[in-house]
């Protein structure tokens, strides 16, 4: 147990001082005045949940909602780091690093979280969700941003538009915003994706499929270009 303890803290302080693949703790962003590509910008990815909590459960299959936000973030890890992107992930698999100090493990988690997106002076952060609602017949992707932010506001519309454009053609919901520990605590602009519903069947099946969650991490950075002006 103290062994593979250790392991995990150097692995975490390997991927903290950037010798992990695509992760870096100082900036080395590349400012240009019309950027014609990703390259150089650095991108927070947040695959929700995980560890001692797996959020919320397909009603049909009992998948977890922590599985499939890492999947999906994990497609969307590969996407962005093709395009240049240097990623920086909350966590790489179901092991969450829980902050020091005060407070439950969902808050030192969240705590860390956030610490690990502002330390890598983040651009942008996408937080990977899977929703759930009581009745099955609601379905569809739905993405959040922070209560007053202009920003996130434009970032959640431009995936939102690049999901039902590509992807859901018969979705219709709208951003929306709120108050989330992770937008408000990270300095970037920040949006978070549900992705679908694990309440609806079809939402929880496509969600299980992998070139599903491709087609969904490629929506997401489709929503980025636009947001960056990047054609
Ligand atoms: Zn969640």
């Amino acid at each position: 147990m103290r062994k593979f303890l250790c392991c995990i803290l150097i692995l975490y302080s390997l991927y903290l001082s950037g010798c992990v693949d695509g992760t870096v703790t100082t900036s080395t962003k590349i400012v240009v005045n019309s950027p014609s590509s990703l390259e150089g910008y650095v991108i927070a990815v947040d695959p929700g949940h995980g560890d001692r909590d797996q959020g919320t459960q397909g009603r049909h299959t009992g998948v977890f909602e922590a599985t499939l936000n890492m999947q999906v973030a994990a497609a969307l890890q590969k996407q962005l780091q093709d395009a240049g992107v240097i990623v920086v992930m909350t966590r790489v698999d179901d092991t969450v690093i829980y902050a020091q100090g005060e407070g439950t493990y969902k808050q030192r988690d969240m705590r860390q979280r956030a610490a690990t997106v502002n330390e890598n002076d983040s651009d942008l952060l996408i937080s990977i969700h899977m929703n759930f609602f009581d009745d099955g017949q609601y379905g569809g992707a739905q993405t959040f941003y922070q209560n007053g932010s202009e920003k996130g506001a434009k970032l959640a519309q431009d995936i939102q538009t690049a999901i039902v454009t590509s992807l859901q053609g018969d979705n219709t919901r709208k951003p929306q915003s709120g108050d989330f520990y992770m937008l408000r605590e990270t300095k970037c602009t920040a949006v978070l994706v549900e992705c679908g519903f694990l309440s609806n069947a079809t939402d929880e099946a496509n969600l299980q499929e992998a070139q599903y969650q491709d087609k969904m991490a490629q929506c997401i950075v489709e929503g980025v270009h636009t947001y960056l002006g990047i054609s």
